[in-house]
């Protein structure tokens, strides 16, 4: 992988690949389609740097990565959202200045009808073949970020519910309610309420 990003020049994007890599534990084609996707989504949005930003990932794989070490976006800290949807896409938005219901976000996807023209790239893309990540992460720095497409968008921001805390009658642990039953979501699960 080292002579591949020899043909890096931008010392920031090497410092970045670097922090990625040691996260992830290698650069894998994923992790550097997020380091790329990040950096889309800041230019897009104006983002400074150190600008909190807010991610939802539309799979699990490889894509999450970037977004917490590069920006700090985690599942705890409920910067980092995953919806499964198994696609290479991201929504990316900054905070919402206060009293602000629309926030301006960009969703972000990696383009079959763009990497059809790179074939090596689009048989990883669409596991059509065997590619490594080091051929598949090339093609990725020889293409820029001419791969992917973006559209615009404004988010309705929802509002926050009030946490409520209770104890449940069946084991006597606290919980955050989410309806008014009087059982936590474990119970419920293992007495059957919730199967059909
Ligand atoms: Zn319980």
């Amino acid at each position: 992988m080292n002579d591949v990003l020899k043909k890096i020049n931008d010392p920031y994007l090497l410092f970045q690949i670097e922090r990625v890599s040691s996260f992830h534990g290698y650069l894998s084609t994923g992790a550097f389609i997020g380091i790329q996707m990040l950096n889309i989504a800041k230019r897009v949005l104006n983002a400074d740097s150190g600008e909190q930003l807010y991610v939802t990932c539309e799979t699990y794989n490889c894509l999450p990565d970037p977004f917490q070490i590069l920006a700090g976006c985690t599942i705890g800290n409920k910067k980092l959202k995953i919806r499964d949807y198994g696609k290479m896409a991201v929504l990316v938005n900054k905070r919402a200045p206060d009293g602000q219901t629309l926030i301006r976000s960009v969703r972000i996807v990696l383009d079959p009808a763009k990497t059809a023209q790179y074939p090596r790239l689009h048989d990883w893309y669409m596991k059509t073949g065997n590619i490594t990540h080091k051929e598949a992460v090339s093609i990725l720095i020889d293409a820029g970020e001419s791969l992917y497409k973006y559209k615009i968008i404004d988010i309705e921001l929802q509002e926050k519910p009030e946490k409520r805390i209770a104890l449940c009658d069946n084991c006597g642990e606290s919980f955050v309610r989410k309806n008014d039953g009087p059982l936590c979501q474990e119970c419920m699960e293992n007495i059957g309420v919730l199967k059909e």
